[in-house]
């Protein structure tokens, strides 16, 4: 993910969450309130690289192989919840199974992603 992808209107959210990783200071958790198609799902898989990527220095770099995983939900420290297909909503169960998935050493080492959509309802 080059600098050039990163749409105008996120970026003073992409600066914020850059500088935070630099500093080693990722937020444990982010809540992206967005209109639907605002760029909530780049921002959140942003921050999914910006987490895994093999290359902190230049974090996300969007090549190595935990970048392109990420965005190909491949990524075996990354966890989508969303609604099962007969249902609107996000159910307990899911969450509890993404807080055990959590729970566990990751694979790569580093940190467990879990993204949430929709996190409203
Ligand atoms: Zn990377």
């Amino acid at each position: 993910m080059s600098a050039a992808a990163v749409p105008e209107w996120l970026a003073a959210e992409v600066a914020a969450l850059s500088g935070a990783a630099r500093a080693g200071r990722l937020p444990h958790a982010l809540l992206i309130h967005e209109a639907p198609g605002a760029g909530g799902d780049w921002l959140a898989h942003f921050a999914a690289q910006l987490a895994l990527c093999e290359r902190a220095a230049e974090a996300p770099c969007g090549s190595c192989t935990a970048c392109r995983r990420v965005l190909a939900w491949q990524h075996p420290d990354l966890t989508r919840v969303a609604p099962l297909e007969d249902s609107r909503q996000i159910r307990i169960e899911q969450l509890r199974d993404l807080a055990a998935e959590l729970a566990l050493t990751s694979h790569a080492g580093g940190y467990k992603v879990g993204i949430l959509t929709p996190a409203t309802r």
